[in-house]
């Protein structure tokens, strides 16, 4: 599916041009890894909240997967079953991010699995791409949150803040060429703002990572379309504008 110069124009004239959002706060890894202070990577405990953001700036992988399993820094730690890191390929072209695992994604330690995930995996499938790691075209997907909130709640903002930093990392290391963004609040914590979904969607986002810029892309929870048939049509307009996008980086490179 390529984006053809009236096709790009078609999306300007509808408003659909880039928006950049600037986020300082995403870190640059060569930057917090010079920052970095003489944290324990192993433990990230008893530290300030920016020594340990620092820390988990300069983790390679395995340490980050480690660091996020053994952490204690919200209360999530305390009813988790286990920690849910990611799946997929760490090297994909797109990144997915969640809100938050649920109940089947804390008992199996992987996002997005159950009858949402099926439905995001089906949407994957139907433009050739997959969770799997040695697919073709795999995606890497990933959570705000890395522990289920009990009873499903919505995540706190201090849980938010605690997480965060693993996020950013997960981003940084994967490098994707672009991020999809599913649900309100997955969007509202990744491009910090209380918009509501219907004005993210559509658009597309701006994700500094490191020295670079990410184009992002919102669309709904596949959990919501679950509950919302008459709203598939529009994610896939989603995955179609994330489609172009791609196509027309590809196109410029
Ligand atoms: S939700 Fe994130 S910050 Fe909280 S305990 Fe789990 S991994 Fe740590």
């Amino acid at each position: 599916m390529s984006l053809d110069r009236r096709r790009a124009a078609l999306w300007l004239a509808m408003g659909l041009g880039p928006e950049w959002v600037l986020r300082d706060d995403v870190v640059d890894g060569a930057a917090a890894a010079s920052a970095r202070s003489p944290v324990d990577a192993s433990t990230l405990e008893g530290h300030s909240a920016a020594a340990r953001a620092a820390a988990i700036a300069g983790m390679a992988w395995d340490e980050l997967e480690a660091a996020v399993a053994a952490c204690t820094a919200c209360s999530l730690c305390k009813t988790r079953t286990q920690t849910v890191f990611g799946v997929g390929s760490r090297t994909a072209p797109w990144m997915l991010i969640g809100e938050a695992p649920g109940a089947e994604e804390d008992a199996r330690g992987e996002p997005f699995v159950g009858q949402a995930g099926r439905l995001l995996d089906n949407m994957l499938a139907s433009i050739g791409r997959s969770r799997r790691a040695d697919a073709s075209q795999s995606v890497f997907i990933a959570n705000v949150l890395k522990c289920r909130p009990p009873g499903n709640r919505n995540p706190q903002p201090d849980e938010v803040a605690a997480c965060e930093p693993f996020l950013l990392r997960q981003i940084e290391l994967v490098r994707p060429q672009l991020v999809l963004v599913m649900g309100r609040f997955a969007a509202q914590a990744v491009l910090r703002t209380d918009a509501p979904i219907s004005a993210l969607r559509g658009r597309v986002h701006r994700l500094r990572v490191g020295d670079g810029e990410v184009p992002a892309i919102v669309t709904y929870h596949p959990a919501y379309l679950l509950r919302n048939l008459a709203d598939k049509a529009k994610s896939w307009a989603d995955l179609c504008l994330a489609l172009d996008v791609e196509a027309a980086a590809a196109s410029r490179a």
